[in-house]
Parts: structure tokens; C-alpha cells; sequence
């Protein structure tokens, strides 16, 4: 089979399923698995595909075509500024998430050499996206699950960041090391009982240690905002992603925890998804 009728091949099945974007899909996991780009595909449509290759695209197809998100099948996906490895262990890092990277260069521009911690690091890519874009700037990543530090741990050295940065592996309430200028954290903050009305998508293949925050879905916010207290800096500053009707509930815990309200940024979508407040 040619390049051409393989993408036909797997378009099709994958818009008989309902997938959107049956077309590009169908590309961008065809040419993962010859190692070329999009534009070789278009280049060389008549060029013949191994067997051996067209059964592992065989097999992508398939899985994509049950919801498995592109990145999964991939393992990788583009944030800000870099490429990032991500497995079924990390969440797939979000476009309204490089709002959070956003918010934290600007806050940092005069700063010179800081700590930054961030809680539930999962595949790194808030943290190690602010490393790369600040030389000196060092970085400390905690998680649950072991299995994403090690993707941590890799996308980390692949931007040459393994010098700047710590890993550990442990519960937030239980974590005690260190004093930060800042502090991040994109925790799960989803309503337990919401976590089955995500996309389908989501809801199917993405971690839920990474999603289920529990009864109110403040269970890990709340775990965050008092150990963070215990951690910062006085001055310090603190940037938390929360769900679109948290903000008010999430800045009376912030308060309450001895935190100055600085603002509450909307994302993409406009909806409030991002909190950041200084620790007085
Ligand atoms: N923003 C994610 C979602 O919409 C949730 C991430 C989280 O719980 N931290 O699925």
C-alpha cells in the first residue's frame, strides 16, 4: 500500500467513528511511525509503505479510533515553547495551562536567581517550561506518582534542564524541604462526581489522580494552598490553576492561609482559571 491510500485508509476509519480532524490524524500518526514530516507525506504519497509499518499504523488507527487522545499515541505534545513527552500517567498538557507559564515569566521578569516549587509536576511541562525561558532559575517538582517523574525526568533532559531541577516523589502534606520565592501547582480539581461528564476523551484515557479532586473538588486545593503557607517565602509568590467556578471558595482559602489576593486570570475559554496571590 501506498502513502496515500494508507492515509485514505485510516481517515476513513477514523470519520466512520466520529473523530474529528479523521484527515490530519490520519497524518500526524503515519508519519510518527515513518519518522517524517506531514510534508513528506504530501511530498511522496506514491511512495510504497513498509508492511511492517502499515500494521503499526493499523493498530494507532484503531486505538484512535476508540478516543485515544493523538498524544497518547503519540507520546507527545507541543506546550509553550518545547515538545513534551507524555504518557497515560501524565495529563495532556493543556493550551489554557500556558496561561499559568505566561502569568509567571511576567511576574519574574526583574528576578534574578529563585526557587521555584511545583506541586504535582506530572509531566513537567509548567515548570520546565519556565526554566528554559529563565537561565537561572532553579526547580523543585513533587508528584504522587512515580511514573511521572521519570517522564519528568526525561523531558527534562532533553531541554537540558537536569542541572536546574529536583524531583521527589511524595504527598504534598507530607513534603517538608525547602523554602520557595514561588510556588505553582496545577492540582486535580474536578467534582468526583463530574469526572464521568468530562470529554469522553478525557474522561476515558487521562490520569484521575490528575483529575478527581474529590467530593467538592477542593480536596487536593485545599492540601496545596495550606502546605505551600508552610513553604514560601514571605513575598513569595503563588500561582494555582483552579476550575472555572472555584475562585471564589479557592481566594477565601487563600486568605485564610495568610495569602494577598494580586488577581484572577481568565483563559481561553474566558472562564477563571488561574489565581495568583503573594504570601504576606
Ligand atoms: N483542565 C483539566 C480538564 O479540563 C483539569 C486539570 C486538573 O484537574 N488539574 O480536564
Amino acid at each position: 500500500m501506498n502513502i496515500c491510500s494508507a492515509l485514505k485508509y485510516g481517515e476513513k476509519i477514523l470519520s466512520n467513528k466520529l473523530i474529528p480532524n479523521s484527515h490530519l490524524d490520519s497524518e500526524i500518526l503515519l508519519s510518527k511511525i515513518i519518522n517524517k514530516d506531514r510534508k513528506y507525506l504530501l511530498l511522496n504519497s506514491e511512495t510504497k509503505l513498509k508492511k511492517s509499518d502499515f500494521l503499526i499504523f493499523d493498530q494507532l488507527i484503531k486505538r484512535r479510533s476508540i478516543g485515544k487522545p493523538i498524544a497518547y499515541l503519540t507520546n507527545n505534545k507541543f506546550f509553550w515553547n518545547s515538545e513534551f513527552i507524555v504518557s497515560k500517567d501524565t495529563l495532556i498538557p493543556r493550551p489554557d495551562t500556558e496561561l499559568i507559564v505566561e502569568v509567571i515569566l511576567k511576574l519574574t521578569k526583574s528576578k534574578n536567581k529563585i526557587n521555584i516549587l511545583d506541586v504535582g509536576v506530572g509531566s513537567g511541562c509548567i515548570l520546565l517550561s519556565i526554566l528554559n525561558e529563565r537561565k537561572n532559575f532553579y526547580g523543585t517538582g513533587i508528584d504522587i506518582n512515580q511514573k511521572c517523574l521519570n517522564i519528568s525526568k526525561i523531558n527534562a533532559s532533553r531541554l537540558n534542564l537536569v542541572s536546574r531541577l529536583k524531583l521527589y516523589k511524595s504527598n504534598v502534606d507530607k513534603f517538608n524541604l525547602g523554602k520557595y520565592d514561588l510556588i505553582v501547582s496545577n492540582p486535580p480539581y474536578i467534582k468526583k462526581f463530574k469526572l464521568k461528564y468530562l470529554d469522553k476523551d478525557v474522561a476515558k484515557f487521562e490520569p484521575k489522580l490528575a483529575l478527581d479532586g474529590g467530593i467538592d473538588g477542593l480536596n487536593e486545593i485545599r492540601k496545596v494552598i495550606k502546605k505551600s503557607s508552610e513553604l514560601i517565602k514571605k513575598n513569595g509568590k503563588f500561582v494555582l490553576e483552579i476550575g472555572f467556578d472555584q475562585k471564589n471558595k479557592v481566594i477565601n482559602l487563600l486568605k485564610k492561609e495568610g495569602f494577598y489576593i494580586n488577581s484572577a486570570l481568565k483563559d481561553l475559554g474566558k472562564n477563571y482559571r488561574c489565581i495568583v496571590s503573594t504570601k504576606i
